[in-house]
């Protein structure tokens, strides 16, 4: 009787670890998926948090912090910076409406992430005005970049409605010098790009 006690013991001790084995393997796998819910909601906000809902570039905010180290690691290589701003656009919200213009924004930024390479930075700087970060480019190339995508909005017709809107891009250049703070450097191209507005837009201005 003792054996038997003692055997029917072991048994029931036995199948309780198990039991336990068991629970505890649910609840490991309950805990991987919350943490894989909760890696994906924390993508999804950071995502959200740095893009730009319109267009999907990066917003102001995060544009600036990458361009930030872009310039911080730039160490003596060239790197070059270019504001965009569409050219007479509250004339197009007037004359087609707001979505329309909303349609040509997007329209604006396909056209310069078309002329984007592999590390090149793309934001929407503000409402009709964007920002592109050239890396390891120079001056030269940069303006390269800059006008044939000046010519390639103005040959684009932004569709919307069944109606073909024509737009074009002032745009203004600068290439980082060493030791002026970003703030410098935005400032100097947009300088080049109250020239390019000045000097009749459509067109593409290089900073002093
Ligand atoms: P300029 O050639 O001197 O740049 O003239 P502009 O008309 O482009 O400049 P202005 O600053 O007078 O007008 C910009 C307009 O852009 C005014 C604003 O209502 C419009 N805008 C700003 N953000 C958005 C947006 O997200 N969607 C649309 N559709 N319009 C916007
Ligand atoms: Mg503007
Ligand atoms: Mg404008």
């Amino acid at each position: 009787a003792v054996l038997l006690l003692i055997a029917l013991v072991v048994v029931l001790v036995h199948l309780r670890t198990l039991y336990l084995r068991r629970q505890a393997t649910q609840l490991q796998r309950q805990i991987d998926e919350h943490t894989r819910d909760l890696l994906a909601a924390n993508q999804r906000l950071d995502e959200l948090a740095s893009t730009d809902g319109l267009t999907g570039v990066y917003n102001r905010r995060r544009f600036l912090e990458l361009a930030g180290s872009v310039r911080a690691q730039s160490q003596g290589r060239s790197v070059c910076i270019a504001l965009f701003d569409l050219d007479r656009f509250k004339q197009i919200n007037d004359t087609h409406g707001h979505l329309a213009g909303d349609a040509v924004i997007r329209g604006a930024i396909e056209v310069i992430k078309q002329h984007c390479r592999q590390g090149d930075l793309v934001g929407r700087y503000g409402g009709e005005e964007f920002v592109l970060c050239l890396p390891d480019t120079g001056l030269p190339l940069a303006q390269d970049i800059a006008e044939r995508i000046c010519m390639m909005l103005a040959a684009t017709r932004v569709s919307h409605d069944g109606r073909a809107i024509p737009v074009t891009v002032s745009i203004g250049v600068a290439a980082l010098r060493a030791g002026e703070s970003i703030e410098q450097w935005l400032s100097r191209a947009d300088k080049a790009l109250y020239e390019a507005k000045r000097a009749g837009r459509n067109r593409c201005a290089i900073a002093s």
